[in-house]
């Protein structure tokens, strides 16, 4: 049993706008109460620039050395983060991840707590990518959520049409004239 599908069944209403306490509440999962790492062990979530001062200080380690040494670029939507290094490819476990979970839980990567994978695990996932990684600023950014939207349905708001209201802006993106 993964603990955190059976918690936060609440119906919620998610979208592009949710606020993040909104969002900092669905995606609490008591991952530690039971002890459940299944996350950590086959993957790593995404760590934001200002995510990495915080866990330099916790592991006393300057910032550029944690970044060195624990993290590695992570592009998605034509922008990029950090994430943590995996201890193997392509399914490994998190470098933080210790035998008592993770060993920077106070601190983890923002996606880490945001981007769970409990009872509302899609639409979390969603609102992760359109407020961290989705650029609407950005044609290249538009054009491959666009492609994403071809297999899978989105929250309201990271429609095409909400991202980029003006038509003929968006038709010029999506046939690479901008
Ligand atoms: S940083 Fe912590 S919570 Fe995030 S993937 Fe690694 S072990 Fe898991």
């Amino acid at each position: 049993m993964i603990p955190c599908r059976e918690t936060k069944q609440e119906e919620a209403h998610v979208t592009a706008s949710t606020p993040l306490q909104v969002i900092e509440h669905l995606a609490d999962t008591p991952c530690q109460k039971h002890n459940c790492t299944k996350c950590c062990e086959t993957g790593t979530g995404t760590a934001l620039e200002s995510d990495l001062p915080h866990i330099a200080d916790t592991l006393n380690v300057p910032l550029n050395e944690v970044k060195d040494k624990y993290f590695e670029p992570v592009t998605r939507f034509h922008t990029t983060h950090w994430k943590p290094k995996m201890v193997s490819k392509p399914y490994g476990a998190c470098v933080f991840l210790g035998k008592e979970g993770c060993s920077i839980h106070s601190v983890r990567p923002t996606g880490c707590r945001l981007a769970s994978w409990n009872h509302h695990g899609e639409k979390l996932n969603d609102w992760f990518d359109l407020n961290y990684f989705v650029n609407k600023n950005d044609a290249q950014s538009v054009r491959e959520w666009a492609m994403k939207l071809k297999f899978s349905k989105t929250i309201p708001g990271g429609e095409l049409e909400a991202l980029v209201p003006d038509k003929e802006k968006l038709r010029k993106i999506l046939s690479h004239e901008i």
